[in-house]
């Protein structure tokens, strides 16, 4: 018998970055050797207070399932947080803890979208937004932005975009892949424009928010504009800024009446994180926090050394990206070209194939993250690495004609 799938799971697209990932474990598994630049996630280990935290819960008895929110001291460790940067008076209450921050983008969608509701996204974007839009019946709006302008929302583009139907717009700064990051100024003029549209909700999606280079740094919204803050979630979690990827813990803080919706959605999937990733997520927020400086400024050299490495090769345009650990160049000029096969490299996608086969080096398609003619390079990785990667990224780009 086959078996019958849903409409929700057929109209739903795997996620591409899980994909790439399987992919180059698949080639390296048959002896391969790749080198790997569509790593989603830092190279680094926990740091081992926060490990150490988890072991001494676990000893303690603390392997009970809590309230679906979350613990009580850790919820308000992270409103406390949220008092700091946030400049906002975030109720524990209003803070809920999730599975990672994917779990409550999931639930804040299930939560408001019906049918046909409308979610503006700017591109390039994190590849799951849209196809989690979609799985809650939601349509996205994919706005597009420059590299000229670091990747970022225009006023005048959300204006342009917004509709009766608009039930949120989604920014995520430092933003994956292009690495934008908004000032001050730029968030007051988006906000600016939602003041004529009080109806629509904001979601901020903070994830790389320590994860910022040179002269840039990250701006909480609702520190820029306040007014917002009723009708703003923020999301963020534990995964990038204390390299805790496969802890799978994150967090939302936002209005009362959609906290509590989500609560009543992870009520019935998951129940509540584990209560061992809880204990780590807490001694991360209480801890000693040089782990953060100390990553970006690792992250902050790899990505010059990247950046001089790829901006070197002929056809390969890249902006500097402002936060994050990706570089998003335009491979445009390389389009068109053929292999030393013989074959047209008409797109992204065909590049990607052909520096997996040629250079061994995995990189992920823009056209995934809504930006064809683009590549996305991830630099959480070794500089060694970094720069074999790229040296052999110029010698593949070098055989096309
Ligand atoms: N948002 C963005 C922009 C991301 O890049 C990622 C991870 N790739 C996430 C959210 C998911 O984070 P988490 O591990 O907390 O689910």
């Amino acid at each position: 018998m086959t078996v019958r799938l849903s409409r929700r799971v057929t109209r739903m697209q795997p996620s591409a970055s899980i994909a790439a990932k399987q992919r180059v474990t698949e080639l390296q598994a048959q002896g391969k050797e790749i080198i790997d630049f569509t790593i989603g996630e830092p190279d680094m280990d926990t740091p081992a207070h926060i490990v150490q935290g988890a072991i001494d819960a676990m000893r303690g008895g603390d392997t009970h399932y809590t309230p679906t929110a979350g613990v009580a001291p850790l919820r308000q460790a992270i409103a406390d947080k949220l008092r700091r940067d946030a400049g906002h008076d975030y109720t524990a209450a209003q803070v809920i803890v999730g599975s990672g921050a994917k779990q409550l983008i999931n639930e804040s969608f299930a939560a408001t979208l019906d049918d046909g509701d409308e979610v503006i996204v700017p591109a390039p974007y994190w590849v799951s937004y849209p196809d989690i839009v979609t799985l809650y019946d939601g349509v996205p709006v994919v706005v597009p932005t420059t590299a000229a302008n670091d990747f970022k929302l225009t006023p005048q583009a959300l204006a342009a975009a917004l509709t009766p139907r608009t039930r949120w717009v989604v920014l995520n700064a430092p933003g994956n892949p292009g690495g934008a990051i908004y000032t001050r100024d730029e968030l007051r003029a988006l906000a600016d424009v939602l003041a004529g549209h009080p109806e629509v909700m904001v979601m901020t999606d903070d994830i790389y928010e320590y994860l910022a280079y040179d002269q840039h740094r990250h701006v909480n919204l609702v520190a820029a504009a306040p007014e917002l803050a009723a009708r703003t979630l923020l999301i963020n979690g534990f995964s990038k800024s204390y390299a805790m990827t496969g802890w799978r813990i994150g967090y939302a803080a936002g209005p009362q009446a959609l906290i509590n919706a989500m609560g009543k959605l992870i009520g019935q999937s998951t129940t509540c994180v584990s209560s061992i990733a809880q204990a780590g997520a807490l001694t991360a927020l209480k801890g000693d926090q040089e782990f953060i400086e100390e990553t970006r400024q690792v992250y902050e050299h790899r990505r010059d050394v990247m950046h001089k490495a790829v901006s070197a090769i002929p056809g390969v345009d890249c902006r500097l990206p402002q936060g994050a650990f990706y570089l998003f160049p335009s491979v445009q000029a390389l389009l068109g070209k053929r292999t030393p096969g013989g074959q047209v490299v008409a797109d992204d996608r065909d590049l990607v194939m052909y520096l997996l086969d040629e250079a061994g080096v995995a990189v992920m398609d823009g056209s995934a993250y809504g930006m064809p003619g683009h590549l996305r390079l991830s630099f959480a990785t070794s500089l060694q690495t970094i720069e074999r990667g790229c040296a052999r990224m110029a010698q593949a780009c070098a055989r096309l004609a």
